[in-house]
């Protein structure tokens, strides 16, 4: 069907043309989601170009498209990265579904709001369905609102619909989707661009739903997921081409980087062995597989009457308050209840709820209300590629179940489970993970979530190995099947032999008998066999986390994480909440040990709702620690007075994260010296830097006369040495912190501070691991700080040792070539440690 007369877009705003090349982001001016145009406003309305229907409004109110009749697909997007505004400084007039009349208001925006927190303010419309068009005006200069622009000409984007659904169709297999955040924006328009290169009609499939594979903002539409279930179908001369084309297109990932391209074929057919992820809490267990998955809910679209529904979802949202809270009263941890309490605060949000409010409003029952917001707002925190706010989402998911489950009258039941279940899930939401029986579980595998993730806490909480990241085949096993799950290799492996079976139970029972003795012994002096003493001192991140270290023989805090007191809120803690928080964990450690508190480490990679920050391409590499805080600091001056607040209760370190120059350091001692000042403090706490950037490491005996001590954050200097991101599940494995160059850079630290009778810690991962404690010893360093589980097992590691082999062992692997030959040259040190041991008992 072509379109029976020219159609004319409209201008929906008043401003400045811009030529589409000269926007500044490759999408739009490379064409990749279509041709338009760009304007520069001076209006604060944005109107529909054309009549039709809102096919797609963004839940953050940035983005909007409209279809016509015809077909022709218009998407309007205001700003760049303006999706990271979540919603603030845009009003939404109309929903999806919606008749609008050409010219009709659309969108409202705080054009000030938004030109001062995004990149900016620049105004695409594009015709995403492909219909060329010529210009009614000069392509620059001012415009007004409702001005015709552009017109369409007859399309051969349209024509096919009609021309093409003659012959038989042809469909593909099912395909597992294998992009981390479904089909959103970039790789909808690489899969849309494909398509349009064949005649033939072609849909994607996913469950009852479907798109027209030509169109993006129909492939937006469909809400994929990673690992959902598609097919293609098409219709037309090309349409065998068309199938064989796009279906591998999907399964490579439409130009996003996907896990493993071999899992995402059709169904795999032949048995599994071998299953790979990343380690999300260690340990290992020998079980069966039970499949755990969330059932799809009945929902009818439109409700009684508003007022009923809107008093339907208020007692739906205190319900899930009142078990949400139950749950956090009865958390075995605080990481735990910290998880509950932030899904709490997600029941208040008032995004969720204004959106939930206004989809009633028009008509809608509370239940598809509510699931259109959550789901909505979740897809979108998917969209913005970040790990961690994929993993937020989740979160998100998680409540959004919760409260569904009280409207729809579905009690929470507990999972009945055999003993010795091993949980296989796409995804274990917290909710799931807490009613879990932990005397029938022993393990947990996922395809998503990450080592970050709430459920991978929770894990760890429990004492229950667990891997995430795992291929979506793990979905096909059979309940019972028996798996052999090894979170320390990050395996899972399915209908182990005999001989694996008897080889893991007999490292099992010799484990678990160390970890007897290790546990007894806990509070002896972390002493080598030669007389040298080490601090083994605790990584945490609560009050509960550092009672636990000190009751475990922790000799002190060498790391507190202090982010946990700004995350998952929407306000920064007050100076009083602060001070008491500080101080309460202050008292535990007490006077004769060390608190290293380390200041706000958070930036691009881990936003703070309340601090509003620019998108950047590789947070890793931006605004992240030391740097966010003295563009901001204000927020680092009130954390530095909160912590000089316990000053008299412990002895208290205060650490720089992320210090690259020398000037930062000279700063922030500034403020400390400052802000001590103004308390009328006659002591100072002593200050240190992370060492955590090889710039930090390479110039540490400039840093060293500044500083009361370093410590060295091995994760990230794992990860900016070896040009590595430390969550790629890809390489996860190869970023090892063992690598001769990070060695070299540990050395150098070491060294320089010694020079100048500084102390060195090391609070990385690193430490954490039995195998890298010799090396560090003989690297010279002067702390370890540790995870708590690992307190117990690091000191006995440390007595075992002698420090004259060590610094033998440390010297000869600083030579080689790789992290592998590294840990096969301290493997072979260690068994011949185990050896001499031997022979000294006899
Ligand atoms: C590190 O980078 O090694 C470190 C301890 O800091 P974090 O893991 O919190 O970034
Ligand atoms: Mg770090």
């Amino acid at each position: 069907m072509a379109t029976p007369q020219p159609l004319q877009l409209l201008a929906p705003v008043s401003g400045v043309l811009m030529a589409l090349d000269r926007v500044p982001d490759p999408v739009f001016s490379g064409r990749v989601i279509g041709d338009g145009l760009c304007i520069d406003p001076t209006s604060s309305t944005l109107c529909a170009p054309l009549a039709g229907v809102v096919s797609n409004v963004q839940a953050s109110g940035h983005a909007v498209s409209i279809t016509d009749e015809h077909g022709v697909q218009v998407l309007m997007h205001i700003g760049l990265d303006t999706v990271n505004l979540a919603g603030h400084g845009f009003t939404r007039l109309v929903e999806e579904g919606q008749q609008v009349a050409a010219g009709q208001a659309l969108i409202e925006f705080d054009a000030d709001y938004v030109a001062r927190h995004a990149r900016s303010l620049l105004t695409l419309m594009l015709v995403v369905s492909g219909e060329p068009f010529v210009w009614l005006v000069a392509p620059s200069g001012r415009v007004e609102s409702g001005q015709p622009l552009l017109e369409l000409n007859a399309a051969p984007g349209l024509s096919e619909e009609a021309g093409a659904t003659q012959g038989q169709a042809v469909f593909s297999p099912s395909l597992t989707l294998p992009n981390r955040n479904g089909l959103h924006a970039r790789p909808a328009a690489v899969f849309a661009q494909a398509a349009k290169a064949f005649s033939a009609t072609i849909h994607l499939h996913k469950q009852q739903a479907q798109a027209n594979a030509k169109s993006l903002v129909a492939i937006m539409a469909l809400q994929t997921a990673f690992g959902d279930s598609l097919q293609l179908s098409a219709v037309g001369d090309d349409a065998q081409a068309a199938i064989d084309t796009l279906a591998r297109l999907l399964a490579e990932g439409c130009g996003e980087t996907v896990a493993a391209p071999a899992a995402v074929a059709v169904v795999a057919s032949e048995p599994l062995t071998l299953l790979r992820g990343v380690c999300a809490s260690p340990g290992s267990a020998l079980g069966n597989v039970v499949q755990i998955s969330e059932p799809d809910f009945d929902i009818n679209e439109f409700g009684a009457d508003a007022d009923r529904e809107r008093e339907a979802l208020a007692n739906a949202l205190i319900e899930a308050d009142l078990a949400l809270q139950h749950l956090h009263d009865t958390a075995a941890g605080e990481a735990e209840a910290q998880i509950f309490k932030a899904h709490q605060q997600l029941l208040e949000d008032p995004g969720l709820l204004d959106q939930a409010a206004a989809l009633i409003d028009t008509g809608k029952s509370a239940a598809f209300a509510w699931r259109a917001a959550t789901e909505n707002t979740a897809a979108m925190f998917r969209q913005l590629g970040s790990a961690l706010l994929a993993e937020r989402a989740a979160d998100l998911t998680d409540v959004g179940q919760r409260v569904l489950k009280r409207l729809l009258g579905i009690d929470e039941q507990t999972l009945d489970l055999p003993e010795g279940s091993i949980l296989i899930a796409d995804q274990l939401t917290p909710s799931q993970t807490a009613r879990i029986d932990t005397a029938r579980v022993l393990g947990f595998a996922t395809v998503g979530g990450g080592a970050t993730s709430h459920v991978a806490i929770l894990a760890r909480a429990c004492g229950l190995p667990s891997i995430c990241g795992v291929p979506v085949q793990m979905l096909a096993l059979s309940n019972g099947t028996q798996v052999l799950l090894d979170a320390d290799k990050g395996e899972l492996r399915v209908q182990p032999d005999a001989a694996a079976i008897q080889q893991w139970q007999a490292r099992h029972a010799q484990q678990r008998q160390r970890e007897v003795f290790e546990q007894e012994h806990a509070a002896l002096a972390a002493c080598t066999r030669d007389g040298h003493h080490i601090e083994v001192s605790a990584n945490v991140a609560s009050l509960a986390e550092t009672e636990q270290a000190m009751a475990m023989g922790g000799a002190g805090v060498g790391l507190l994480r202090s982010e946990f007191l700004y995350l998952g809120r929407n306000h920064a803690p007050s100076h009083d909440e602060q001070v008491a928080t500080y101080s309460a964990i202050a008292r535990c450690v007490g006077p004769a040990h060390n608190l290293v508190v380390r200041t706000l480490d958070v930036g691009g990679d881990k936003p703070l709702a309340y601090v509003p920050m620019e998108s950047e391409s590789n947070p890793f590499l931006g605004l992240r620690g030391i740097r966010l805080c003295l563009e901001r600091p204000q927020l680092l001056r009130e954390q530095l007075r909160a912590m000089l607040g316990c000053c008299a209760l412990t002895r208290l370190h205060i650490m720089l994260p992320m210090v690259t120059q020398v000037a930062e350091l000279r700063l922030a001692r500034q403020m400390l010296e400052e802000e001590a000042l103004a308390l009328g403090l006659s002591e100072r706490p002593k200050l240190g830097i992370m060492i955590e950037v090889p710039a930090a490491a390479l110039m540490a005996d400039l840093f060293a006369p500044l500083v009361d001590f370093f410590s060295i954050g091995t994760n990230d200097l794992t990860q900016y040495t070896l040009a590595m991101d430390r969550d790629h599940p890809r390489l996860a494995s190869q970023a090892d912190s063992f690598h001769p160059s990070v060695l070299r850079l540990i050395a150098t630290t070491v060294k320089a501070a010694h020079a100048h009778g500084k102390w060195v810690g090391v609070c990385g991962a690193m430490a954490s691991e039995r195998l890298a404690v010799p090396l560090l010893l003989g690297l010279g360093v002067d702390e370890l700080s540790v995870s708590v589980p690992m307190i117990a097992s690091v000191k006995a590691t440390v007595r075992e040792s002698a420090l004259a082999d060590c610094q033998v062992i440390a010297r000869q692997v600083l030579g080689l070539e790789s992290a592998g030959q590294v840990r096969e040259a301290l493997q072979l040190f260690h068994e011949a440690n185990v050896e001499t041991l031997q022979v000294m008992e006899n």
